[in-house]
């Protein structure tokens, strides 16, 4: 793998993100399986920063970013939409599930995007601009049970300096929002956006970071910098970790990554199940495997280094903790599981050889290097 040219201007890293198959191989040999995603019609968008590009020689990050054939093979249960969102959605950038909570959908682009990502129908489409959130604005106020609001997307830190000030000047007026999130990828991703200007909005704001790391490897130097920018400006910060199989399904590897982030001031918050959204099930653990590892960490670790393990419940029930199997039920293919309103949901558990509906998704070519001309 050659290193790709970088810079520190995140402006740089976004002008020139790489997003085709030719700009990504001037710098890394691709698989078979690689390159067949690539002439194949992948739902998702494929786009990394060049700061990103150049830690994809961590095999457990490739197999995150570059796409591969194996996502168009639909499993049982996998959908576009797992979590039901749209059938929650109050106006076109709203999603309103729990009573007190919504999630803001400020964009729909993000830097780099993630194989696995739950909102892999909507992420790296166009979408309405900063000036079609009036609508939203006046939901929320009209809905004075709201007191928490989480910007998400996309990945809303891709936002200029300008426009997320005005986002956020805009939400603080409303009185009976007490809380105020972002969801984002971008202090592993795109590090350099976390300027001093960008932490003087979000602490003047009073906003909270939700941040998605899944790997020890995304700890950057550049990374770590930014976290401790953030932490040196007030900026609470929670970690969101997806559990990926063959990528973070081992208990050394969650124990790495807990402490790295639990050093640059994230907290580690949720280690959540991977979502059932359509081409995952080569991404997906079993349920049994999560809980195994949550246990493995449960008293042996520091107990702020260690999440909660969660379900989000498919199809909106909310996020469901998970803290041994005596909660849950298996039925067939199918993990049953009660929420926090005692409505039970199914999750569909991605058991080896029976989770593919699609006899084609095998490939047919053996994964292999490809020489580099
Ligand atoms: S950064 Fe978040 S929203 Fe963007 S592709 Fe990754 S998981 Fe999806």
């Amino acid at each position: 793998m050659h290193q790709p040219e970088t810079s520190s201007d995140w402006k740089w890293q976004i002008a020139n993100q790489i997003s085709t198959r030719g700009q990504l191989e001037k710098f890394i040999v691709l698989t078979n399986a690689e390159r067949a995603a690539f002439e194949a019609d992948i739902p998702l968008s494929f786009a990394i920063t060049p700061h990103y590009a150049a830690l994809l020689e961590h095999p457990a990050l490739r197999r995150t970013i570059i796409p591969t054939i194996h996502e168009n093979c639909v499993g049982t249960g996998e959908l576009a939409d797992p979590l039901g969102e749209e059938d929650h959605r109050a106006t076109p950038h709203l999603i309103h599930t729990y009573p007190d909570k919504v999630l803001f959908l400020a964009t729909s682009f993000c830097s780099t995007y993630c194989r696995y990502c739950t909102r892999s129908r909507m992420v790296g489409k166009p979408t309405g601009t900063a000036s079609a959130f009036e609508e939203s604005f006046r939901y929320i106020e009209e809905h004075t049970e709201i007191r928490d609001v989480l910007f998400s997307g996309g990945d809303p830190l891709t936002m200029t300096d300008a426009v997320l000030d005005e986002l956020l000047a805009r939400i603080r007026s409303i009185p009976h929002i007490r809380m105020v999130r972002i969801g984002s990828k971008v202090p592993a991703v795109l590090p350099m956006r976390i300027t001093d200007e960008l932490c003087t909005i979000l602490r003047q704001h009073r906003v909270w970071l939700s941040l998605h790391f899944i790997h020890a490897a995304e700890l950057s130097f550049e990374t770590q910098a930014a976290c401790r920018k953030l932490s040196d400006h007030g900026i609470g910060m929670v970690s969101q970790t997806v559990l990926l199989k063959g990528i973070n399904d081992d208990t050394q590897t969650l124990v790495d990554l807990f402490y790295g982030l639990l050093e640059i001031n994230v907290k580690p918050y949720y280690l959540l199940q991977c979502d059932p959204v359509r081409g995952s099930a080569h991404f997906r653990t079993s349920v049994g495997k999560g809980v195994e590892l949550i246990r493995s960490l449960h008293g042996n670790i520091s107990g702020l280094a260690v999440p909660q393990y969660v379900i989000d419940a498919p199809g909106g029930g909310g996020k469901v903790p998970i803290l041994g199997s005596e909660q849950l039920r298996w039925e067939g293919d199918e993990v049953i599981f009660i929420n926090y309103e005692g409505k039970e949901y199914r999750y569909p558990d991605p058991e080896e050889g029976r989770h593919s509906r699609r006899a084609d998704c095998a490939i047919k070519n053996p994964i292999q290097l490809i020489k580099k001309d």
